[in-house]
């Protein structure tokens, strides 16, 4: 795969994504996929979608797992509800996971991404021991199948984030940075949170946000389209280019019931990327 290799996130029939026919019509060559329903989940299916890729001449470059009962509405319900985390499904989420990461195996993707959650704070907790033993029996699956496993930044300080892929220490467990979310959920400045687990960042979310007017961690801040936020997309790819990144910068914008508009920001997105990508390479 080329360099920083311009993608959107995709869905085939459940999450946020853009459809595949919109990624064609943007004339993108990468992909991350939202994990489709269980029952789209077999090897048929697969052989499916593959096909239509390959007519698409598009690749995806990991899939991201999703489960049902998830709910982003605030950020109380998202830490009640979304990810690995939550003690009421975390054992049906870990198998699903692997389940997940199987289906993308037969895809050929190597990569899963997830947002696990919010990790507790107290590391000495039994909740905080349970999920990282639930991450590295994760990790240990992944492992077999020749796939890593990227973190979705946002809901954790970076060094609760450090501490934590240190403690369930996997040789295949790397982060997903998405510098919109550490705005949204009020963690703070994402460029300095990159530069600290650079060495970590597999794979990188291109989206952005303004920050809460109320109060930062309990109310959302905005997500808006890339380019138009608080991150500043042109720091964010000198970040990058310092770390070294030179994976895909795949393009998330969370407005699915809008394709229209989706197509239009996201297109007005890849042009803002290349643009830069052009201005960076010539210095
Ligand atoms: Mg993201």
């Amino acid at each position: 795969m080329e360099k920083w290799s311009v993608g959107v996130f995709a869905s085939i029939d459940a999450g946020l994504g853009v459809s595949l026919e919109v990624a064609r019509e943007l004339g993108v060559k990468t992909v991350q996929l939202h994990t489709p329903h269980k029952n789209s989940r077999t090897p048929e299916k697969a052989k499916e979608f593959l096909a239509k890729l390959a007519d698409y001449g598009i690749a995806i470059t990991a899939v991201f797992c999703g489960f049902e009962g998830e709910s982003y509405e605030s950020i109380k319900i998202t830490a009640e509800t979304v990810g690995l985390v939550p003690p009421s499904t975390r054992a049906a989420r870990l198998a699903e996971a692997k389940e997940i990461a199987d289906f993308a195996k037969l895809l050929g993707v190597d990569a899963i991404g997830s947002h696990i959650g919010f990790v507790p704070h107290d590391t000495h907790s039994a909740d905080y021991k349970d999920v990282v033993l639930v991450v590295r029996e994760l990790c240990e699956h992944l492992k077999k199948n020749g796939q890593r496993l990227h973190l979705e930044t946002g809901q954790e300080s970076v060094e609760g984030l450090l501490d934590f892929i240190q403690i369930v220490a996997a040789d295949n467990l790397f982060i997903n940075f998405d510098p919109a979310n550490l705005i949204l959920y009020g963690i703070g400045d994402p460029l300095g949170a990159l530069k600290k687990v650079g060495k970590y960042v597999r794979s990188v979310h291109c989206k952005d946000a303004t920050a809460t007017k109320g109060t930062p961690g309990i109310d959302w801040g905005a997500e808006v389209p890339f380019g138009k936020g608080e991150v500043n997309a042109e720091a964010f790819l000198q970040t990058l280019k310092d770390i070294g990144y030179e994976g895909p910068l795949t393009i998330e914008r969370e407005i699915p019931q809008e394709p229209s508009r989706q197509k239009t920001e996201i297109g007005q997105a890849v042009n803002l990327i290349r643009s830069i990508q052009e201005k960076l390479e010539s210095t």
